[in-house]
């Protein structure tokens, strides 16, 4: 299994110009507690050939994604469609030999995306429903309407106000804007 996804990794991969190294980049994600340990990955592959999601999927190599982010590939590593797809499962962390925390980078990735207004529409989405309702997802009414009629309990009420500040706060809701 992990030969055959090298072997779609050397096949699929594409010429790395100079321009595509950003040395401030570089630095800054270096600077991102998690990423202590982001030099250290010498490729073995593990990450990838153990990650549940790269199982399934022919564009989701961590692997490929750390060494791009080693190299700091910034435009074309936040603009992949990619770094979403991380289920932060952190099989990776867990059989990584150099201690990487996989997961750590993913995260510090996707934030440094959006911090840059890539953010793909579904997590627009899921953003607006938290801001709105305080949920990730909108309840169907039919669906409130069952339970009461089951005597299960309303749900909390969430503090709507205090999650659209603390959205602000946080910038997502510019970020959001950007786009
Ligand atoms: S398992 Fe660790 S050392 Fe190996 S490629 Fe993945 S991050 Fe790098
Ligand atoms: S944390 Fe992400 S990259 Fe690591 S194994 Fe889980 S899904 Fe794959």
């Amino acid at each position: 299994m992990a030969d055959n996804k090298n072997n779609n990794e050397t096949k699929t991969v594409r010429e790395i110009k100079m321009g595509d190294i950003d040395l401030e980049f570089k630095r800054e994600i270096s600077t991102i507690p998690g990423m202590e340990k982001l030099r250290l990955c010498f490729q073995c592959g593990s990450c990838t050939a153990d990650c549940p999601i790269a199982r399934f999927s022919d564009v989701y190599h961590p692997r490929r994604l750390l060494r791009m982010t080693q190299l700091g590939m910034k435009d074309r590593v936040l603009s992949s469609d990619a770094i979403w797809l991380c289920a932060a499962c952190f099989t990776c962390v867990d059989h990584c030999p150099q201690g990487v925390d996989m997961a750590a980078v993913l995260r510090a990735l996707r934030n440094l995306a959006v911090k840059e207004g890539v953010m793909p529409n579904v997590f627009r989405e899921l953003t607006d429903n938290i801001a709105q309702t305080g949920y990730a997802y909108r309840i169907p009414e039919l669906r409130l309407k069952r339970r009461a009629e089951r005597g299960l309990p309303d749900l909390p009420k969430s503090d709507v106000a205090a999650v659209s500040k603390l959205l602000d706060v946080l910038g997502v809701q510019k970020q959001k804007e950007q786009k």
